[in-house]
């Protein structure tokens, strides 16, 4: 946000690393889905083209930027007097935006009349059949394959219903597990 001094808070907050990145980041990071020095540098060189008010939270604003030739939008909230908290990041698609810059209103005005809306990003939720459901039960480590769900298109945030709850529940208490998967664990170094 170079040219933006309402935003110098921005750079000045990644500059002393007063920084906070959501559990959402973590997992797009890991996925790699996106990437760190495309968030910062979305955050510092990026413009803000959309600010988001509500009574019970702070603002949160959403900038645009590139990554490897590809747009990234990046939403943060925070001020010069608290962290910048980096809150989700997702490459702009239709059919939630035109382009980086313009949502698609028709698709809006239809997506509000029918559908859910994420809960995090505001984006439209659509139903889908997630592969792979990871969970953890009693410290372990559990996948359930093909779980109907939502997902948001825009963020890539999942939810499930009551039922599909109650469903994995029993599942949970009643069946052997199908088969077995190993994963690789990675120990975050302690200093
Ligand atoms: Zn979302």
């Amino acid at each position: 946000m170079k040219a933006d001094p309402d935003y110098q808070w921005v750079e000045d907050k990644i500059r002393l690393n007063e920084v906070s990145f959501s559990e959402h980041i973590v997992r797009e990071l890991l996925g790699r889905r996106v990437s760190l020095p495309g968030i910062i540098s979305v955050l510092t060189s990026g413009a803000v083209i959309e600010v988001h008010t509500n009574p019970r939270r702070k603002p949160f604003h959403v900038a645009v930027g590139h990554e490897c030739g590809k747009p990234l939008h990046v939403v943060f909230s925070g001020s010069g007097e608290s962290r910048l908290a980096v809150l989700i990041a997702y490459e702009p698609t239709l059919p939630q935006w035109m382009d980086p810059r313009t949502r698609s209103k028709e698709r809006d005005g239809q997506m509000q009349r029918n559908e859910g809306r994420c809960f995090f990003c505001g984006g439209v939720v659509e139903p889908i059949v997630v592969g792979n459901f990871d969970y953890r039960l009693d410290g372990q480590l559990h996948v359930l394959k093909d779980v109907p769900a939502g997902l948001c298109l825009q963020c890539g945030e999942k939810y499930i219903s009551v039922e599909t709850a109650r469903k994995i529940d029993e599942l949970i208490a009643t069946q052997q597990p199908d088969e077995q998967e190993t994963v690789s664990v990675l120990r975050f170094p302690l200093s």
